[in-house]
């Protein structure tokens, strides 16, 4: 079997959608558990469509993401050009429909708007427009009179209006439809341009792709990119179609949710490695019910034999989950430069930032969790009496109060703030009352922190907010105890 080679093929039509950055994903995948070849092309042949910047945005999510081409327009590999429009100006396009033409498989029509307007029906709410095969029947003479008057025109598919069309999927099987379903598709437009119907097909083939990945909303269409297939005596590839991906409320995940696109989750404080992995197994599972995969272990597992048709829920809270795991296993110095805006947003006092990170970086799933659990070191919050009252660590004003105002003095005295002196310190009291641990720390990281939850204990917050903030504090807990306790 000659080597594998999948492509991904986006229109530059803006962000990197979660749909298609699975596309892009399961197409690496696929390539690559063979050792075969990943492409990449653009497909921007839809001049409407074309936003500006977008291609861009394509080469980062893939850098970002790793799925790193063989074969693209910044990487020729002897089939370019790689991008659609460079293709069209070289002429490919028309070559290749009119070698259609000639062969009868394809014809050209000059049919105005008004007439193809007028062919509009609607069936079940739904206008719909097949081509009557008016054009098929002009001569060869009266195509030739009308190309040479110039007379605007496109080139149609000519498919047969009885027998049927099969073709395999590898997910959902084979499809059979009648041929008098088929269009008469255009191929070539009015403006030149090739529709993605016929460029995708011509360009699969000329770049040797031997498995297609998309989603499936080009199910319905693969029967006509079959029988063009079929009309030029191609060998028609592996397809392999996802399912689609919805949101919680099962409507197909949309800008609207909002964490759409690969940009979107980045933004949200997701990190590349998190997203790539949940994505992967939007619409695969592997053999045993792991969940966590590098991408080369993933190009280890992945089988497209056990991808689903069903649809896939994009699950937020499972995605935070994963990401949180992902954020415990990142080694610390990339955690700290990931987390530093987010930190630097909340602390603006000189204190130990990267002491702080390591507090949090196993306890939060997304950057933008850390404000939540920092935002005590920059400023004390107003809080309530009863904070001090704790069941199990059998505390409450009283007991706190007495607590505080012991040690306040021994801390006073301490010189050294680092967090083990000040624990070795803390549990001479200990020892000396006869009291338990947190019936000592549980009143000090509430004058502390203000909060019942807090990324660290009392004495390690004690070193960070260093000892004239840390007594200050405690001096507060007293006041407040002393007042309405
Ligand atoms: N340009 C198409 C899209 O972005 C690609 C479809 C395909 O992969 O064939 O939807």
């Amino acid at each position: 079997m000659s080597k594998v080679r999948t492509r991904y093929a986006p229109s530059p039509t803006g962000r990197m959608h979660v749909g298609n950055l699975r596309t892009a994903l399961y197409a690496y995948l696929i390539a690559k558990h063979e050792g075969g070849e990943f492409l990449l092309r653009i497909e921007d042949t839809d001049q409407e469509r074309y936003v500006e910047g977008a291609v861009e945005i394509i080469y980062q999510t893939l850098k970002d993401t790793g799925l790193i081409h063989d074969e693209g327009p910044d990487k020729d590999g002897g089939c370019g050009p790689y991008v659609q429009s460079e293709r069209q100006a070289s002429g490919i396009y028309l070559e290749y429909a009119k070698k259609l033409v000639e062969k009868g498989e394809a014809y050209y029509c000059f049919c105005t708007p008004q007439r193809l307007s007028s062919l509009k029906t609607t069936v079940n709410g739904e206008e719909i427009m097949a081509y009557d095969k008016h054009c098929l029947h002009l001569s060869k003479e009266e195509v030739e009179a009308k190309l040479a008057a110039g007379i605007p025109y496109v080139i149609r598919q000519n498919n047969p209006v009885t027998g049927s069309t099969t073709f395999k999927d590898e997910i959902y099987g084979d499809i059979t439809v009648d041929n008098s379903e088929l269009d008469d598709m255009v191929l070539i437009k009015s403006d030149g341009y090739p529709t993605y119907n016929f460029a995708n097909v011509v360009d699969d083939h000329l770049m040797g792709i031997t498995h297609v990945v998309r989603g499936n909303e080009y199910l319905s269409s693969s029967p006509k990119y079959n029988r063009l297939y079929e009309a030029f005596g191609w060998e028609v590839p592996v397809y392999v179609h996802c399912p689609l991906i919805t949101d919680e409320q099962h409507h197909k995940l949309s800008k609207r949710s909002g964490h759409s696109s690969f940009e979107d989750l980045i933004e949200q404080g997701f990190i590349s490695e998190a997203v790539v992995n949940y994505v992967a197994l939007l619409g695969w599972s592997p053999e045993d019910n792991r969940e966590i995969f590098s991408l080369e272990e993933m190009i280890r597992e992945f089988n497209y034999h056990r991808m689903s048709k069903s649809s896939a829920v994009f699950d937020m809270t499972k995605l935070r989950w994963m990401n949180g795991e992902y954020m415990k296993a990142m080694e610390f110095d990339r955690f700290y430069e990931m987390a530093e805006p987010y930190l630097k947003a909340v602390i603006k006092k000189p204190l130990d930032l990267k002491k702080i990170a390591s507090m949090v970086k196993t306890r939060i799933e997304v950057f933008p969790d850390i404000q939540g659990h920092i935002d005590f070191f920059e400023t004390l919050p107003e809080y309530d009496v009863a904070m001090y009252t704790h069941k199990k660590m059998k505390t409450n004003a009283q007991t706190s109060l007495k607590v505080l105002a012991d040690l306040l003095p021994v801390l006073e005295a301490q010189e050294d703030f680092s967090n083990g002196a000040l624990y070795t310190a803390l549990s001479k009291y200990v020892e000396a009352t006869g009291v338990k641990t947190g019936f000592v720390m549980w009143p000090i990281r509430t004058a502390l922190s203000g909060k019942q939850m807090t990324p660290a204990g009392a004495t390690e917050i004690m070193e960070v907010l260093g000892k004239e903030e840390s007594l200050e504090r405690i001096r507060k807990g007293i006041h407040l105890l002393q007042e309405q306790g």
